[in-house]
């Protein structure tokens, strides 16, 4: 008891000691040397071997006669060892183990769960990712049909009496205004009296549970219908919305590609077609006219393709069309009459509008070369065509070789530097996609996240402290939303295992998740990466 307190003591100061140096511009070598001494003398003393080690081995390769100075970044990359295995010390004593799936592979299933008792999304949160499956939170509603096209969910899970509105008119539109009959809809309540059943079935509901119920038969029955959404995806070609065939069909469209070319060795070209602000379309007329849009962008293209031409919802509102035995120049005069026939259809809504699309084209001049390297030609065409203002088709040139990259910022909100530290190094070390890049960058408290100008106008992935110094993080986040770009903003809350009543308050306030601390590295890199893989 007694060593645990002088451990306590002992790594606070040192926690006090970053904290100090994080304020000056530069430190003084000795100074460094001096703490490195000390740690390397005390730690193991008081049973912190793993730190004493480090420090002692880092302490080897210092000189102490030295004269520089140290800045912030330099002590930060010579101490992260040490600072990882302070942090490491803090890990261990979280009670319950991270059992998720290590993430990046995508393949656990997401699971939307909408319900406004928050103590209800706590529980089903920590008990569905015990066993491996990614759970979405949602605790209002009317966030609900935007994070569904965001998450693109295996199964969702919605209570029935909530109280600003009613989960039946949730179920509803899933079912039948977004057209997504696939998706398993489990209807949850309290009240499980026979008109309510019958009234979720009649919807389209999946199944009905009542609450309260036994886990592990919840488990089951929704396990059993996301493996009957699975079985229908397999069979299924043909995309629900636009009726043309979606990406599963291009495997097979590329094969029709290469018997062609072996019969004929004519080329043939390939198109990423992209419609321009589309985000905008849901923004001003909401979700269900922008369907509108997407089904009649496809009709329109249907109408135009020839009976060669391979037409397939890439995925949200991109397309791909393969022109076969058609060389890149003849493809480029057909798709850029369509763009201007397009660009004058008037949709009339409530409020008549137009849209326009950008495309990217290449030719494919070696079928034995695999699909995604002419799909990565064409994208980079269209990002070229998005870049010269829209509206636009561009044929990939060789010469500009260069890689656009997408970039997505990653801004770590909080006052303690070992979370920063650590932080950084896990976000630094994910995964990168090919055009993926990403931008760090560290705040110290919530008020000078919200003066930055560093993430206006771009993607920005919050990881947001809860308790912090001069502006909380609860603040930061019910000022994020009420931004009108708060679209661009995902926030992971990160609070203490104690303090329900944060993440009921942060979740209530439109937080994408949420992490209690200390939390499991693993688990951190795990839902980063369920987070980040949705911005792209
Ligand atoms: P850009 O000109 O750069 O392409 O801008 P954009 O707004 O079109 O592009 P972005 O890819 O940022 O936004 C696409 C939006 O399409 C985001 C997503 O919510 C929405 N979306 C994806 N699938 C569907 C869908 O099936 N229906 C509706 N209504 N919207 C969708
Ligand atoms: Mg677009
Ligand atoms: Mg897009």
């Amino acid at each position: 008891m007694q060593m645990e307190k002088y451990q306590k003591h002992f790594l606070n100061n040192f926690r006090k000691k970053l904290e100090e140096w994080e304020a000056k511009q530069e430190v003084e070598h000795k100074e460094v040397y001096r703490f490195v001494h000390s740690l390397a003398g005390t730690a193991s003393t008081l049973g912190l071997d793993r730190i004493g080690d480090l420090a002692r081995k880092l302490m080897d390769r210092m000189d102490e006669e030295e004269e520089r100075l140290w800045t912030n970044a330099e002590l930060k990359a010579t101490l992260y060892e040490i600072i990882e295995a302070y942090y490491r010390l803090e890990e261990a004593t979280v009670v319950t183990e991270f059992k998720g799936k290590k993430g990046r592979d995508g393949e656990e299933p997401v699971v939307l769960v909408i319900d406004d008792d928050t103590s209800f999304l706590m529980y089903m949160k920590e008990e569905l990712e015990n066993i491996g499956w990614y759970v979405v939170p949602i605790a209002n509603p009317e966030k609900a049909v935007n994070t569904f096209y965001d998450v693109r969910p295996d199964c969702a899970i919605i209570d029935i009496h909530m109280d600003e509105s009613n989960g039946f008119e949730v179920l509803d539109f899933f079912k039948h205004k977004l057209k997504q009959p696939f998706i398993p809809m489990v209807m949850v309540s309290v009240d499980g009296r026979k008109d309510v059943r019958m009234k979720s079935y009649e919807l389209g509901a999946d199944d009905f549970i009542q609450k309260p119920f036994e886990l592990d038969e919840f488990i089951i029955r929704v396990k059993r219908q996301m493996q009957r959404k699975k079985q229908f995806e397999e069979l299924i070609l043909i995309d629900e919305l636009t009726h043309v065939y979606n990406r599963k069909f291009l495997t097979q469209a590329y094969e029709q590609v290469k018997n062609g070319w072996d019969r004929r060795k004519e080329p043939s070209s390939i198109a990423v077609i992209d419609i321009d602000h589309f985000k905008k379309v849901n923004d001003r007329y909401g979700h269900l006219v922008g369907d509108k849009v997407l089904v009649g962008f496809a009709k329109f293209l249907k109408e135009k393709a020839r009976v060669q031409d391979l037409l397939v919802r890439y995925g949200g509102e991109e397309f791909v069309i393969i022109f076969q035995n058609t060389n890149v120049q003849d493809a480029h005069s057909f798709l850029d009459a369509w763009r201007e026939e397009f660009s004058e259809r008037v949709f009339k809504e409530n409020t008549p509008f137009s849209c326009t699309f950008s495309a990217g084209l290449t030719e494919i001049t070696d079928p034995a070369k695999p699909l995604e390297e002419w799909l990565s030609k064409a994208d980079q065409a269209l990002y070229e065509a998005k870049e010269k203002g829209r509206n636009k088709v561009e044929i990939d040139s060789d010469s500009t070789d260069i890689q656009h990259n997408k970039v997505i910022k990653v801004a770590i909100v909080d006052d303690d530097p070992i979370i920063r530290t650590v932080m950084r190094d896990i976000v630094s070390k994910l995964p990168t996609e090919q055009n993926i890049q990403y931008e760090i960058k560290s705040f110290k408290d919530g008020a000078l996240f919200m003066e930055s100008d560093w993430h206006r106008d771009s993607l920005c992935l919050v990881i947001l402290d809860g308790v912090m110094p001069k502006m909380d993080g609860l603040e930061v986040l019910e000022r994020l939303r009420r931004q009108k770009d708060s679209d661009q903003y995902k926030v992971l809350m990160l609070t203490s295992r104690s303090s329900e009543k944060d993440i009921s308050r942060s979740l209530q306030l439109g937080a994408d998740d949420y992490m209690t601390k200390p939390f499991k590295l693993l688990e951190l890199e795990a839902r980063l990466g369920q987070i980040l893989k949705r911005m792209r």
